[in-house]
């Protein structure tokens, strides 16, 4: 345990996903209490395998739409399925993973006081007209397009959280995470990062959505915790909405170059088209988290590429199912 913490029973909802299971473990380094629920639909137990004989850490199955009664002191919602095969699987569950979820977690801090931390996205900025996304920025979203269910659930989310903050004094923290990844992505759900790893590694083609000039800033995973941790400890006055991400930016094409060089792969670039509504360019303005939270991210792209290479070079290894 570390020092001068005083130790707190946490929630994290979706706690067996990518983000929540990083979160569960710095979290039991740091000496708190950790009750990690899931529903298992993109999470995975193996996730959290290695926590399970910590006597801080409690794994319950459970779907945040429905009601949830226990007692806790901080509550970080995550869970909520993130990459667009897998969100667009049952439109219908998304949306109500997002707002009955989150009336269910407002609920639950209500009643129990717990201050509480929203895993909200930058696809509330949509197919962004303005560049870098600030957060005053309100976003320029197709309401009825395939990733409205997850865009709009998330949107409606953010506007409960105020909601009840203004009404019912909710002590309220929301982040806008940009594209995260490493270790424990799920390798079947489409994500650029994961999917271009796999087949570099596999020998397969790297499949560029249109010619790979669309830009993404890719923010590896420790640092991404970190942000979240530093937002929840956060004064009261700071509510968010907070962009987390990676400010440098790169585009599609460069990625996939980045990482055929650090696989040594021969396997060929294909085009393919582009998903509907795939927007355009992303990157955070984050003067807000470096001035609020003395926030900035410090793994470089080739370094957290590196580690989450090994991850998969491991997993297919293992004969898992990549
Ligand atoms: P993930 O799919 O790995 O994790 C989501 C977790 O939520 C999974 O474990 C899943 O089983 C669980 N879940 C889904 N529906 C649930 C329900 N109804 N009840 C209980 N559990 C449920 O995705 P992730 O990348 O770890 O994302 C975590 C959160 O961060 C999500 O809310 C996502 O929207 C947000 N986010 C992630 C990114 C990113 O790049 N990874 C970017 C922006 C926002
Ligand atoms: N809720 C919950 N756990 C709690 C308290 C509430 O899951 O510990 C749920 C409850 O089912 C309710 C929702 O949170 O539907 C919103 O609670 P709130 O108190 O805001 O609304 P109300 O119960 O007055 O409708
Ligand atoms: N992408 C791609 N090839 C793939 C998977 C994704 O070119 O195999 C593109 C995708 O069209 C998008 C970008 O990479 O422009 C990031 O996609 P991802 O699904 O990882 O995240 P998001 O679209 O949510 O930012």
């Amino acid at each position: 345990m570390k020092k001068n913490i005083v130790p707190k029973r946490i929630l994290i909802t979706g706690g067996a996903g990518f983000l929540g299971s990083h979160l569960c473990e710095r979290l039991l380094e740091q000496g708190h209490e950790v009750l990690c629920v899931d529903n298992y639909f993109t999470g995975r137990r193996r996730n959290v395998a290695h926590l399970l004989d910590d006597p801080r850490f409690e794994l319950m199955r459970h779907d945040v739409t429905f009601p949830l009664y226990v007692e806790v002191d901080e509550i970080y919602n995550l869970a909520c399925p993130a990459s667009p095969i897998h969100y667009q699987h049952d439109p219908v569950q998304t949306t109500k993973t997002s707002v009955h979820g989150a009336i269910n977690m407002l609920g639950l801090a209500k009643r129990t006081g717990a201050k509480i931390l929203q895993a909200s996205t930058s696809e509330v900025y949509g197919d962004p007209e303005i560049h870098p996304q600030r957060e005053e920025y309100w976003g320029n979203v197709n309401p009825i397009g395939p990733r409205a269910c997850y865009d709009e659930g998330k949107r409606c989310a953010e506007t409960l959280f105020f909601d009840y903050h203004r009404q019912h004094r909710l002590r309220i923290k929301v982040a806008r995470i940009f594209n995260t990844y490493g270790p424990r992505m799920q390798p079947d759900d489409g994500r650029v990062v994961s999917n271009f790893i796999l087949q570099a590694l596999r020998g397969e083609p790297i499949t560029l959505h249109g010619d790979g000039s669309q830009s993404r800033s890719f923010c590896y995973v420790d640092d991404l915790i970190d942000g979240l941790i530093r937002l929840m400890e956060s004064g009261s006055d700071v509510t968010g909405p907070i962009n987390l991400g990676n400010p440098v930016e790169f585009t599609v094409r460069e990625l996939a170059e980045q990482v055929i060089e650090m696989t040594g792969s021969s396997s060929p670039l294909v085009n393919h088209p582009r998903p509907d509504d795939d927007p355009s360019q992303r990157r955070p303005d984050i003067s807000r988290a470096s001035d609020l939270l003395g926030w900035t991210p410090s793994v470089q792209l080739a370094h957290g590429l590196r580690r989450t290479i090994d991850y998969f070079s491991a997993l297919i290894g293992e004969g898992a199912s990549p």
